[in-house]
């Protein structure tokens, strides 16, 4: 509750029926009326800011006839669609225009400012209805000047009816208000006894007592009584402090005389009592429970509103607790515990203090001896749950199940630390949790991408402000077992500056020697990471430092081939993307042509995550239109707030008749929700509406080969093999050659060569007829789209050749032929890596001819027989055999030799 609130002009009003909030009460509320739904949707759901709204007491008219009128008048609305109806001259009142015409409001002018500190949005089933679920605090009392409707709910002009600071300091002098205050204090307290007794806590609540205006007090205690309406009321109608005051001590008093009472009652008649009599009695304790934990709970909040930290000894002694029941090593609870005492002699205010607790915090909250139970390796099982997670990688799955098996034998066996290096959306994630759901231990993934910092690793000393653990340290604290299986991503992606070189630091990491003792700086104590399972994921093995990738044993997990993706997507990603959905076959069917046009026209990439996203998509487009071709989807239940104390304070009061308000649907339900005569077969047209027109096709290189000086290389990037077009032409120039497109050195060199090696044989390719200079008044350019990505490496060497030949001889290069290879300045063509991948993206490409260096023949073994199968490939030694198959009908020279 904040000390003075800023009340604005005029406020939406949320009407409760016979109840009451006063301020300092916290009250939770089910809004089901079209009128508060809106209320809440307009006022607080869509606002970002927290929002204020009043809550005003209404009154059944059955009960008006009853009850003598405690309303003021005054109060008049201007709404156009309503009937003002001031019958009883002190009360105002209206119809309804819902279901009931005849339905009359009898409102009360004096309300209570309220906000919102918690909000839930449901949709019942199968009525449609949209309900909400609001926890309202009130803040402080107002009048109402007017009322009026905005849209289908009340507004209200109001003024505050809270007293100014100087107004609150001058009766603060009163005689009468002190001693008011003194009485109402005693009796209080008296009550927090007995009730604080039958708790078994210990005398805090006291304290707070001492800590919260009394005039506040009084409205929280009475808010947490169960008294009648007509009291409810009358505490809400005193503005008066002192007024307020004697009403609350009135009431306190009658609450403390009603427990004794109870109590000795039960003192005297608990043996001779009958079992409802028995169970009634309970049921009066546990109200008072209740009253009691209502009131704990509304005094908390105040107490952090106003910043109050007399717990602060509480939580010091919570955090030691912590510490103590953390199990950390003898030497380490020392140095704990030394740095504990510090923090206890310290004042909160004291610069250290929150970042000493901080650093307790984390030590106490690191699982320095709990770890998973390991279960008993059952190699069968981890080999079926292997396969049935992941389809093919047949060989990657065998090496792992070794690894298992080796564990089984010897558990602390100190392997070497698993790496899966390949192109994004492969797998490498999803196996390792699979590793680590095999092992039945958790599993936790660091992020290494973009490491540069070795305090990113290790922390930074606490002398720094802001310091903070390393991503290990972190990730164990947010594990919370010693024992879990951690993923190092993308360990290929730390770099070294001058902030220091992660990788000694990882090398530490993996080294089992010394990760019994790892020194994160943050924590300056050591520890022992020997626990964990280290498994690694990278992009490419080459940026990996040598010492590390020393300390791994690197399993590679190439591309997958258009059958392989296929097969993949309908047994494992379908089934899961309808399932994340909400939906199921009945609903949407992806048949298999469909799935191979979404990898043909639609992804272009090694791995599937591409192909998942696209398939995500048809299935957001299939909810989408399940939901508009039927009624609203259907929720059960409205999300809950766990506290009991809070449910059992639920207003009925605040649910009225019911509207559907149309809103977004939660797919997971939609599955429940309709039943639908045929499934949604996804068909070209609807591939075309969702993913857009293709974005790939068979013809590109045919497309782009279009004039002399363009060839098809394949080289290898971080997300696999990649079809690579080398562009060179020449204009007027000095002889220059000009490249672009991101290069790095390597590739600078190759074109160098490339571009000496056609120079030097200018007679023998018969290039140049006159003189000898090809560069002769002309520059040459090469460029390497796409331009925006680094390229490098020494493997575009054969297709840098093969574009200058094409250009000088003015011959096209075949648009079904992709090469790669090395060449030397003598024209000997080496072998490169990445073959597999790069095969398969000549695959992909629906390239037919592929030049390869001969000693990488070996490597076809990798490549599938279906994509073998598929290909021709060609094998070169030197540069010549390259040329001679790059070009229709042969190397130029040879046309020129024959004519
Ligand atoms: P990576 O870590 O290699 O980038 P992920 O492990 O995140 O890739 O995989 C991306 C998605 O593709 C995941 O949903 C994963 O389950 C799925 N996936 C990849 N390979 C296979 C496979 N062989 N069988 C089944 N699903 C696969």
């Amino acid at each position: 509750m904040a000390e003075s609130v800023e009340l604005p002009g005029r406020l939406a009003i949320l009407p409760f029926r016979n109840k009451v909030l006063l301020p300092g009460a916290i009250i939770r509320i089910r809004c089901t009326s079209p009128r508060s739904v809106k209320l809440v949707e307009q006022e607080l759901w869509q606002r970002e800011e927290k929002g204020l709204i009043g809550v005003l007491p209404v009154r059944d008219s059955a009960e008006t006839t009853t009850v003598a009128p405690t309303l003021s008048p005054g109060v008049v609305t201007d709404s156009a669609d309503r009937t003002p109806k001031n019958q009883a001259g002190t009360s105002e009142s209206h119809k309804h225009d819902g279901k009931n015409q005849q339905e009359v409001i009898h409102w009360h002018n004096r309300g209570v400012a309220a906000r919102a500190l918690h909000l839930s949005r449901g949709v019942e089933k199968p009525s449609g209805r949209v309900t909400y679920i609001v926890v309202l605090e009130g803040l402080c009392r107002f009048s109402v000047q007017e009322l009026s409707t905005r849209g289908t709910y009340y507004t209200a002009r109001i003024t505050s009816l809270d007293m100014t600071k100087p107004e609150m300091e001058q009766v603060e002098q009163d005689q009468e208000f002190i001693a008011l205050s003194r009485q109402f204090k005693a009796t209080a307290m008296e009550l927090i006894s007995v009730l604080e007794q039958k708790q078994k806590t210990g005398g805090r609540t006291k304290v707070l007592l001492e800590t919260v205006p009394v005039h506040k007090l009084a409205d929280i205690f009475v808010a947490s009584f169960e008294i009648s309406f007509e009291e409810q009321l009358s505490m809400l109608d005193s503005v008066d402090v002192k007024i307020r005051l004697s009403k609350a001590t009135e009431l306190v008093d009658r609450h403390l005389q009603s427990i004794r009472v109870a109590e000795k009652i039960t003192q005297k008649v608990e043996g001779q009592l009958s079992k409802s009599q028995k169970e009634f009695l309970l049921r009066q304790q546990m109200s008072t429970c209740m009253m009691y934990l209502s009131f704990i709970i509304q005094m908390r909040a105040i107490k952090e509103e106003l910043g109050d930290n007399d717990d602060e000894e509480d939580d010091l002694t919570a955090l030691e607790r912590k510490m103590q029941d953390a199990g950390m090593p003898a030497n380490i609870w020392k140095h704990a515990h030394r740095e504990l005492r510090r923090l206890k002699k310290m004042q909160p205010q004291q610069p250290g203090y929150n970042s000493s607790r901080v650093y307790l915090e984390l030590i106490a909250d690191l699982p320095w001896q709990k770890a998973s139970e390991e279960l008993q390796l059952d190699l069968k099982a981890a080999k079926e749950r292997l396969d049935s997670d992941h389809y093919g990688l047949v060989k990657v799955k065998q090496r792992i199940i070794e690894y298992l098996a080796v564990r089984k034998l010897k558990a602390d066996a100190r392997g070497p630390v698993l790496c899966f290096v390949g192109p994004p959306g492969v797998g490498k994630t999803s196996l390792a949790s699979s590793v680590a759901a095999a092992l039945g231990r958790k599993f936790v993934r660091i992020s290494l991408g973009g490491v540069k910092d070795e305090a990113d690793i290790r922390g930074h000393r606490r002398t720094y402000i802001g310091s903070m653990p390393g991503r290990l340290i972190d990730g164990l604290k947010r594990v919370g077992v010693c024992n879990p299986v951690m993923l190092l991503d993308e360990i290929d992606k730390t770099g070294s500056d001058v902030r220091g070189d992660p990788a000694s630091a990882l090398l530490e990491v993996l080294d089992p020697e010394q990760n019994k003792t790892f020194n994160d700086h943050y924590l300056s104590v050591p520890f022992d990471l020997s626990k964990v399972i280290f498994v690694a994921t990278a992009n490419r093995k080459q940026p990996i430092p040598p010492p590390l990738l020393d300390r791994m044993e690197v399993i590679e997990l190439p591309g997958y081939t258009p059958e392989e993706k296929l097969k993949i997507a309908m047994r494992h990603l379908i089934p899961r993307v309808l399932d994340q959905h909400g939906l199921n076959a009945d609903f949407l069917q992806i048949p298999e042509c469909m799935v191979k046009l979404v990898i043909e026209r639609y992804t272009r990439e090694a791995g599937v995550r591409d192909l998942e996203r696209n398939l995500a998509a048809l299935a957001r487009a299939a909810a989408v239109r399940v939901a508009e071709q039927h009624p609203l989807p259907l929720s059960k239940d409205v999300q809950r707030l766990p506290s009991p104390l809070l449910d059992s304070k639920l207003a009925e009061g605040a649910e009225v008749e019911m509207e559907v308000i149309p809103m977004g649907v939660n797919n997971h339900d939609i599955s429940n929700a309709f039943s639908i005569s045929s499934p949604l077969i996804v068909d070209e047209p609807m591939l075309e509406k969702v993913l857009g027109p293709p974005k790939f096709n068979d013809q590109e290189t045919a497309e782009r080969v279009v004039t002399p000086g363009i060839a098809v290389g394949l080289v290898w990037t971080a997300f696999g093999g990649e079809v690579q077009f080398v562009e060179a032409t020449d204009m007027v120039g000095k002889g220059d050659l000009h490249l672009t497109g991101q290069l790095g050195d390597v590739i600078k060199e190759s074109a160098q060569i490339a571009l000496t090696w056609v120079r030097a044989r200018t007679t023998e390719l018969k290039l140049s007829t006159e003189e000898n200079n090809l560069l002769e008044g002309r520059d040459i350019h090469i460029h390497f789209p796409a331009g925006a990505v680094p390229k490098d490496g020494p493997s575009a060497g054969v297709t840098l050749v093969t574009s200058l030949v094409s250009l000088f001889s003015q011959r096209k290069v075949r648009s079904d032929t992709a090469m790669t290879g090395e060449m030397t300045l003598r024209g000997l063509v080496l072998p490169v890596g990445g073959i597999k991948d790069k095969v398969l993206a000549a695959h992909r490409y629906g390239i037919k001819r592929v030049i390869l260096p001969e000693r990488n023949l070996k490597d076809l073994v990798e490549v599938p027989a279906t994509v073998l199968s598929s290909l021709e490939i060609i094998v070169a030694k030197r540069m010549e055999d390259v040329l001679e198959h790059a070009f229709e009908g042969g190397c130029p020279w040879r046309q020129h030799s024959k004519l």
